[in-house]
């Protein structure tokens, strides 16, 4: 059945009249657009919904119950890597943009209120307005990415805050019959706890609007951080995979005894170059991926390590000097340079770049350059620097980025490993190993998430436009993610197009396809997204041809 058949028409008329013509879109040029991720996929868009409030959102829901028509709820859209706006079946896409409010916000308890519209761009500038003293957390995702969608992803970010879903409570979320609940103590009227403590009395429902169909959030509460009274970053450089494990291990202990509180990134010389723009100019259009023995030369040439680190120390001006203390004392021996830089060094690095360049040739602006963006994002400053590496193959980057519209090929495939040296060393291996073998440089980082657990991103990039490539991707990706999972590294987020092909348990599978039918008898919302693999749903299933 169609969605045409099930009544896409019937419900066009019935969105325009409950939201108004002009925030329902359906020209081929928009829903082409929204269909294009950054690797390929074959869902179509049908059309872009655009509700301004809680009610409309509601109308939406209750429209799509009646014409059966499935609706994917999106927050900014800027899921890249993982399929940007594209739903996991054909449908309509509820754009939340317009619901961009700030709708609380506590100097004092140390929280804001948002809808999903809210940007990470917008609630920086809303503090720094505000001369408040709080940090947010931010992803090294674009300013506009919305913090509603990041967090719904189980995104995370650099500082303290930055396990998004544990920094997050209170949530507003339409069900997919349009019926509306708040969970945790929000739901109780006239509670002055609903933006403060996440679990409620009672079982905790937050854990279920996180990558699934079960809900629209249409409101959230966000934890954020008193400005410390000291900062320090660092920055470390080590080689090779023996190097790299021995880090991890020395690091572990500080994360789990509380001197690191934020997550430490380890991104690889691949990742680090990537950050820079496109591949060098020796390294010409067409050529193969760039082999370990000319990344080896080229990681030389600017100073790099093949793996490179950074972390945040945060606290009171004692507890930085020893959180410093300890971390120099855990890497001795274990890196090549550790760096240790607050607000007064980068002032001064800054002040000096120029005569320090004349006098010792080394061109401190550029590292300057390199390093704020990431610098700031310790502190909780948004940055659009990191989206350069989307246009690693692509040789230049455009004033006005859009990967999605620029054909830049970005397939991620993050799994989650224990944080232990030995197991960090053999995920970065195979990783290695299976990209170079497809034909593409491997870019990896590894975010020391939890005190117990890291994560591992590995970006498959390449150029669109490359006959046959998005082809090879795909196959790169599934062959590295069943391989990682039968090694015990199952994924923390998929992209959309394998979000059906993870194998539950039965009984897992069974609660989860319970709980669906539970809370979307009629099927509507986001179908396909993070479902069991083999089901017996096809039988309802809207949208097959
Ligand atoms: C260079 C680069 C750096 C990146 N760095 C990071 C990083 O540091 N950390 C990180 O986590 N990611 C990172 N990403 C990945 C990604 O871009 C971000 O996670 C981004 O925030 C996700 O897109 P979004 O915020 O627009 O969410 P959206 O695309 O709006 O939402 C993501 C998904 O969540 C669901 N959803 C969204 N809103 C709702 C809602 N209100 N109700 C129900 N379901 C909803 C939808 O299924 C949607 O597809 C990076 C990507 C790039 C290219």
């Amino acid at each position: 059945v169609t969605i045409e058949r099930l009544g896409l028409s019937d419900a066009l008329r019935a969105w325009s009249a409950a939201i108004g013509g002009e925030h329902v879109s359906a020209d081929d040029g928009t829903l082409l657009a929204a269909s294009t991720a950054t690797f390929a996929t074959s869902q179509h868009v049908r059309a872009i919904l655009r509700p301004g409030s809680l009610a409309e959102v509601q109308e939406c829901v209750r429209i799509a119950n009646r014409c059966r028509v499935p609706l994917y709820p999106i927050s900014s859209g800027r899921n890249w890597g993982y399929g940007s706006r594209v739903p996991p079946q054909d449908g309509v896409l509820l754009d939340l943009a317009r619901l961009n409010r700030i709708l609380e916000y506590s100097e004092e308890l140390a929280y804001v209120t948002i809808e999903p519209g809210v940007t990470q761009r917008q609630l920086h500038e809303y503090l720094r307005q505000r001369g408040s003293r709080l940090w947010m957390d931010a992803t090294g995702a674009s300013p506009e990415c919305s913090i509603v969608g990041n967090t719904l992803e189980r995104g995370f970010g650099h500082t303290p805050m930055g396990d998004h879903c544990g920094a997050a409570c209170g949530l507003q979320v339409v069900l997919p019959t349009g019926e509306c609940i708040e969970t945790g103590f929000s739901r109780f009227e006239g509670s002055t706890v609903g933006p403060l403590s996440r679990s409620g009395v009672g079982p905790s429902l937050d854990g279920l609007f996180a990558q699934s169909n079960f809900g629209i959030v249409t409101r959230m509460s966000v934890w954020l951080m008193p400005a410390p009274e000291a900062f320090s970053a660092f920055f470390f450089m080590c080689h090779g995979e023996d190097d790299l494990a021995r880090v991890a291990d020395a690091l572990r202990p500080l994360r789990l005894n509380g001197t690191l509180r934020s997550v430490v990134h380890i991104g690889n010389d691949y990742k680090v170059l990537a950050a820079g723009g496109g591949t060098p100019a020796w390294h010409r259009a067409g050529q193969g991926p760039i082999g370990a023995d000319a990344m080896a030369a080229w990681r030389r040439s600017v100073g790099i390590g093949s793996w490179n680190g950074s972390g945040g120390l945060y606290g009171t001006k004692a507890q930085v000097r020893e959180a410093r203390r300890q971390v120099r004392r855990a890497l001795a021996g274990k890196v090549d340079r550790l760096h240790f830089i607050d607000d007064r060094r980068l002032r001064l690095m800054e002040r000096f770049a120029a005569p320090f360049k004349l006098v010792t040739g080394w061109d401190l602006g550029a590292t300057l350059d390199v390093l704020k963006p990431l610098y700031g994002l310790l502190k909780g400053i948004p940055t659009d620097s990191a989206l350069k590496s989307a246009y690693w193959r692509k040789h230049t980057v455009p004033r006005q980025t859009n990967p999605d519209r620029d054909g830049c090929g970005l397939l991620w495939c993050s799994p989650v490993v224990p944080a232990v040296g030995s197991r960090l060393a053999e995920v970065t291996r195979l990783a290695s190993d299976t990209l170079l073998d497809f034909g593409f440089e491997p870019q990896m980082s590894i975010s020391l998430t939890t005190e117990r657990s890291a994560t591992c991103v590995i970006s498959i990039g390449y150029d669109r436009a490359t006959p046959g490539a998005d082809q090879r991707a795909h196959e790169c990706y599934a062959r590295l993610s069943r391989a990682l999972l039968e090694r015990g590294y199952p994924p923390y987020r998929l992209a959309v197009t394998a979000m059906s092909a993870l194998e539950e348990a039965p009984a897992y599978a069974d609660l989860l396809r319970a709980l669906k039918q539970a809370v979307d008898p009629a099927y509507v919302l986001a179908p396909g997204r993070y479902e069991p693999a083999v089901d017996d749903r096809s039988a309802r299933s809207l949208d097959v041809a």
